[in-house]
Protein backbone atom coordinates (compact mmCIF):
# COMPACT_ATOMS: atom_id res chain seq x y z
CA UNK A 1 0.00 0.00 0.00
CA UNK A 2 1.46 3.28 -0.85
CA UNK A 3 3.09 5.57 1.74
CA UNK A 4 1.98 9.08 2.47
CA UNK A 5 5.51 10.80 2.34
CA UNK A 6 4.01 14.54 2.94
CA UNK A 7 4.52 13.70 6.87
CA UNK A 8 7.60 15.98 8.44
CA UNK A 9 10.55 13.74 9.86
CA UNK A 10 12.47 14.70 12.91
CA UNK A 11 11.09 16.42 16.05
CA UNK A 12 9.14 18.55 13.95
CA UNK A 13 6.72 15.31 13.54
CA UNK A 14 5.93 15.63 16.95
CA UNK A 15 5.14 18.99 18.01
CA UNK A 16 4.60 19.17 22.25
CA UNK A 17 1.82 20.01 23.94
CA UNK A 18 2.11 22.37 26.73
CA UNK A 19 -1.94 22.86 27.38
CA UNK A 20 -4.94 21.05 27.18
CA UNK A 21 -5.75 22.31 23.97
CA UNK A 22 -2.28 21.08 22.39
CA UNK A 23 -2.97 17.34 23.91
CA UNK A 24 -6.66 17.51 21.99
CA UNK A 25 -4.86 19.05 18.48
CA UNK A 26 -2.45 15.77 18.60
CA UNK A 27 -4.88 13.25 19.75
CA UNK A 28 -7.42 14.37 16.81
CA UNK A 29 -4.49 14.36 14.68
CA UNK A 30 -3.57 10.81 15.27
CA UNK A 31 -7.32 9.62 15.38
CA UNK A 32 -7.86 11.16 11.74
CA UNK A 33 -4.64 9.36 10.86
CA UNK A 34 -5.99 6.37 11.70
CA UNK A 35 -9.54 6.73 10.41
CA UNK A 36 -7.96 7.38 7.03
CA UNK A 37 -5.44 3.97 7.45
CA UNK A 38 -8.38 1.64 8.35
CA UNK A 39 -10.61 3.15 5.51
CA UNK A 40 -7.50 2.23 3.30
CA UNK A 41 -7.56 -1.17 4.55
CA UNK A 42 -11.45 -1.94 4.56
CA UNK A 43 -11.19 -1.86 8.05
CA UNK A 44 -13.79 -0.45 10.58
CA UNK A 45 -11.71 2.40 12.61
CA UNK A 46 -13.70 2.16 15.41
CA UNK A 47 -12.43 -1.07 16.24
CA UNK A 48 -8.72 0.11 16.71
CA UNK A 49 -8.41 1.33 19.87
CA UNK A 50 -5.47 4.26 20.62
CA UNK A 51 -3.42 3.77 23.82
CA UNK A 52 -1.44 6.96 24.75
CA UNK A 53 1.98 6.28 25.99
CA UNK A 54 3.28 8.38 28.63
CA UNK A 55 6.33 7.43 29.58
CA UNK A 56 8.67 10.16 30.86
CA UNK A 57 6.14 12.92 30.71
CA UNK A 58 6.00 14.06 34.28
CA UNK A 59 2.67 13.85 35.91
CA UNK A 60 1.25 18.00 35.82
CA UNK A 61 1.19 17.35 32.13
CA UNK A 62 -0.33 13.90 32.29
CA UNK A 63 -3.31 15.65 34.14
CA UNK A 64 -3.58 18.03 31.04
CA UNK A 65 -3.51 15.03 28.90
CA UNK A 66 -6.07 13.26 30.76
CA UNK A 67 -8.14 16.76 30.78
CA UNK A 68 -7.86 16.08 26.93
CA UNK A 69 -10.12 12.79 27.08
CA UNK A 70 -6.87 10.22 27.60
CA UNK A 71 -8.69 7.72 30.08
CA UNK A 72 -5.72 5.00 29.72
CA UNK A 73 -2.17 6.08 29.73
CA UNK A 74 0.50 2.92 28.62
CA UNK A 75 3.86 2.97 30.44
CA UNK A 76 6.93 0.42 29.84
CA UNK A 77 8.85 1.11 33.34
CA UNK A 78 6.80 -0.69 36.37
CA UNK A 79 8.32 1.92 38.92
CA UNK A 80 7.62 4.58 36.94
CA UNK A 81 4.08 3.33 36.28
CA UNK A 82 3.63 2.69 39.91
CA UNK A 83 4.54 6.35 40.90
CA UNK A 84 1.95 7.75 38.20
CA UNK A 85 -0.77 5.81 39.28
CA UNK A 86 -0.28 7.01 43.18
CA UNK A 87 0.43 10.88 42.31
CA UNK A 88 -2.90 10.93 40.00
CA UNK A 89 -5.39 8.27 42.15
CA UNK A 90 -7.02 10.97 42.47
CA UNK A 91 -7.76 11.12 38.38
CA UNK A 92 -10.23 8.27 36.74
CA UNK A 93 -7.65 6.96 34.66
CA UNK A 94 -6.58 3.19 34.58
CA UNK A 95 -2.78 2.30 33.66
CA UNK A 96 -1.93 -0.34 30.71
CA UNK A 97 2.56 -1.76 31.73
CA UNK A 98 3.93 -2.20 28.29
CA UNK A 99 7.47 -3.09 28.97
CA UNK A 100 9.42 -5.99 29.98
CA UNK A 101 8.34 -7.15 33.78
CA UNK A 102 10.87 -8.69 35.87
CA UNK A 103 9.15 -11.39 38.37
CA UNK A 104 9.69 -9.45 40.80
CA UNK A 105 8.04 -6.81 40.13
CA UNK A 106 4.79 -8.56 39.28
CA UNK A 107 3.27 -7.23 42.90
CA UNK A 108 3.20 -3.73 41.61
CA UNK A 109 1.54 -4.62 38.18
CA UNK A 110 -0.96 -6.77 39.95
CA UNK A 111 -1.91 -4.14 42.30
CA UNK A 112 -2.47 -1.04 39.86
CA UNK A 113 -2.45 -1.96 36.17
CA UNK A 114 -5.68 -2.74 34.26
CA UNK A 115 -3.59 -4.32 31.39
CA UNK A 116 -0.09 -5.62 30.95
CA UNK A 117 1.34 -6.34 27.11
CA UNK A 118 4.53 -7.69 27.34
CA UNK A 119 3.91 -11.51 28.88
CA UNK A 120 6.91 -13.39 27.33
CA UNK A 121 7.22 -15.89 30.64
CA UNK A 122 5.68 -18.28 32.60
CA UNK A 123 7.58 -17.52 35.74
CA UNK A 124 5.91 -13.95 35.00
CA UNK A 125 2.57 -15.56 34.54
CA UNK A 126 2.77 -17.34 37.72
CA UNK A 127 3.84 -14.77 39.68
CA UNK A 128 1.28 -12.05 38.51
CA UNK A 129 -1.67 -14.54 38.85
CA UNK A 130 -0.34 -15.32 42.51
CA UNK A 131 -0.59 -11.35 43.25
CA UNK A 132 -4.21 -10.82 41.62
CA UNK A 133 -5.75 -14.29 43.19
CA UNK A 134 -4.72 -12.57 46.81
CA UNK A 135 -5.64 -9.27 45.57
CA UNK A 136 -9.04 -10.34 44.07
CA UNK A 137 -8.20 -8.66 41.38
CA UNK A 138 -8.46 -9.86 37.12
CA UNK A 139 -5.97 -8.34 34.54
CA UNK A 140 -5.86 -8.06 30.99
CA UNK A 141 -2.76 -9.59 29.26
CA UNK A 142 -1.02 -9.73 25.88
CA UNK A 143 1.34 -12.27 25.05
CA UNK A 144 4.79 -10.16 23.54
CA UNK A 145 5.96 -11.41 20.32
CA UNK A 146 9.24 -11.03 18.99
CA UNK A 147 8.52 -10.65 15.23
CA UNK A 148 12.13 -8.88 14.31
CA UNK A 149 14.10 -11.80 15.30
CA UNK A 150 16.20 -9.04 16.72
CA UNK A 151 18.46 -10.77 19.82
CA UNK A 152 18.09 -7.24 22.19
CA UNK A 153 14.08 -8.00 21.87
CA UNK A 154 12.01 -8.82 24.53
CA UNK A 155 9.01 -11.38 23.66
CA UNK A 156 8.89 -15.00 22.44
CA UNK A 157 10.22 -16.40 19.63
CA UNK A 158 7.10 -17.12 17.35
CA UNK A 159 7.53 -20.79 17.06
CA UNK A 160 7.26 -20.66 20.67
CA UNK A 161 3.86 -19.24 20.90
CA UNK A 162 1.28 -22.04 20.62
CA UNK A 163 2.81 -23.74 23.22
CA UNK A 164 2.90 -20.94 25.66
CA UNK A 165 -0.69 -20.34 24.64
CA UNK A 166 -1.59 -23.85 25.61
CA UNK A 167 -0.35 -23.32 29.44
CA UNK A 168 -2.21 -20.10 30.05
CA UNK A 169 -5.54 -21.49 31.32
CA UNK A 170 -4.01 -22.48 34.22
CA UNK A 171 -3.54 -18.70 35.37
CA UNK A 172 -7.10 -18.10 35.90
CA UNK A 173 -6.68 -14.36 36.69
CA UNK A 174 -5.25 -13.82 33.31
CA UNK A 175 -7.80 -12.71 30.73
CA UNK A 176 -5.63 -13.26 27.54
CA UNK A 177 -6.61 -10.63 25.07
CA UNK A 178 -4.10 -11.32 22.69
CA UNK A 179 -0.66 -10.64 21.12
CA UNK A 180 1.86 -7.63 20.67
CA UNK A 181 4.99 -6.96 19.26
CA UNK A 182 7.45 -3.99 18.17
CA UNK A 183 8.96 -4.21 14.80
CA UNK A 184 12.07 -3.72 13.33
CA UNK A 185 13.53 -0.47 14.24
CA UNK A 186 14.10 0.70 10.59
CA UNK A 187 12.91 3.63 8.06
CA UNK A 188 12.35 0.70 5.62
CA UNK A 189 8.82 0.45 5.62
CA UNK A 190 8.42 -2.93 4.24
CA UNK A 191 10.64 -4.50 6.48
CA UNK A 192 8.11 -2.45 9.53
CA UNK A 193 5.41 -4.44 7.63
CA UNK A 194 6.70 -7.53 7.67
CA UNK A 195 6.87 -7.87 11.04
CA UNK A 196 3.15 -6.61 11.66
CA UNK A 197 2.49 -9.68 9.03
CA UNK A 198 4.55 -12.07 10.86
CA UNK A 199 2.68 -11.22 14.15
CA UNK A 200 -1.17 -11.43 12.42
CA UNK A 201 -0.29 -14.81 10.93
CA UNK A 202 0.67 -16.05 13.96
CA UNK A 203 -2.58 -14.83 15.85
CA UNK A 204 -4.23 -16.60 13.19
CA UNK A 205 -2.54 -19.84 12.98
CA UNK A 206 -2.82 -20.19 16.63
CA UNK A 207 -6.39 -19.26 17.08
CA UNK A 208 -6.80 -22.86 15.33
CA UNK A 209 -5.83 -24.51 18.26
CA UNK A 210 -5.77 -21.99 21.24
CA UNK A 211 -7.22 -23.22 24.65
CA UNK A 212 -10.75 -22.03 25.69
CA UNK A 213 -10.93 -19.00 27.04
CA UNK A 214 -7.49 -17.64 25.51
CA UNK A 215 -8.45 -14.64 23.54
CA UNK A 216 -7.01 -14.15 20.34
CA UNK A 217 -8.76 -10.84 18.86
CA UNK A 218 -6.40 -7.83 19.57
CA UNK A 219 -3.39 -7.13 18.32
CA UNK A 220 -1.26 -4.73 19.65
CA UNK A 221 1.16 -3.09 16.64
CA UNK A 222 2.18 0.14 16.06
CA UNK A 223 3.73 3.58 17.53
CA UNK A 224 4.35 7.16 16.31
CA UNK A 225 6.33 6.32 13.37
CA UNK A 226 4.61 2.64 12.37
CA UNK A 227 0.49 2.93 13.77
CA UNK A 228 -0.77 3.55 10.41
CA UNK A 229 0.93 0.69 8.77
CA UNK A 230 0.01 -1.24 11.55
CA UNK A 231 -3.55 -0.37 10.92
CA UNK A 232 -3.35 -1.50 7.85
CA UNK A 233 -2.19 -4.86 8.41
CA UNK A 234 -4.89 -5.60 11.41
CA UNK A 235 -3.84 -4.00 14.60
CA UNK A 236 -6.80 -3.11 16.70
CA UNK A 237 -4.61 -1.64 19.66
CA UNK A 238 -1.94 0.96 18.70
CA UNK A 239 0.62 2.45 21.49
CA UNK A 240 1.01 6.33 20.43
CA UNK A 241 3.69 8.16 22.37
CA UNK A 242 5.73 11.09 20.78
CA UNK A 243 2.88 11.61 18.08
CA UNK A 244 0.58 12.47 21.24
CA UNK A 245 3.27 14.20 23.66
CA UNK A 246 5.44 15.40 21.89
CA UNK A 247 9.31 14.21 20.61
CA UNK A 248 11.03 12.23 23.66
CA UNK A 249 14.34 14.22 23.84
CA UNK A 250 16.19 11.23 25.68
CA UNK A 251 17.16 8.13 24.61
CA UNK A 252 15.54 5.18 24.65
CA UNK A 253 18.12 2.80 25.48
CA UNK A 254 16.43 2.80 28.87
CA UNK A 255 12.81 1.43 27.47
CA UNK A 256 14.64 -0.96 24.76
CA UNK A 257 17.70 -2.80 25.42
CA UNK A 258 19.69 -2.56 22.54
CA UNK A 259 18.13 0.14 20.65
C1 LIG B 1 7.49 4.04 24.16
C2 LIG B 1 6.75 2.87 23.64
C3 LIG B 1 5.80 3.01 22.61
C4 LIG B 1 5.47 4.34 21.98
O1 LIG B 1 6.57 4.85 21.24
P1 LIG B 1 6.42 6.31 20.58
O2 LIG B 1 7.55 6.41 19.65
O3 LIG B 1 6.49 7.27 21.71
O4 LIG B 1 5.08 6.34 19.93
C5 LIG B 1 5.14 1.87 22.18
N1 LIG B 1 5.39 0.66 22.72
C6 LIG B 1 6.28 0.48 23.69
C7 LIG B 1 6.50 -0.89 24.24
C8 LIG B 1 6.98 1.58 24.20
O5 LIG B 1 7.87 1.41 25.18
Amino acid sequence: MEQDTTQPTGPARYPGAATVEDFARNIAAVRARMTAAAERAGRDAARVRLLPVSKTVPEERLRLAVRAGCDVLGENKVQEAKRKAENLADLDVSWSVIGHLQTNKARFVAAFASEFQALDSLRVAEALDRRLQAEGRGLDVFVQVNTSAEESKYGLPPEEVAAFLARLPQYGALRVKGLMTLALFTDDADRVRECFVTLRTIRDQARQDAPDGIGLDELSMGMSGDYEIAIEEGATVVRVGQAIFGARPTTDAKYWPGS
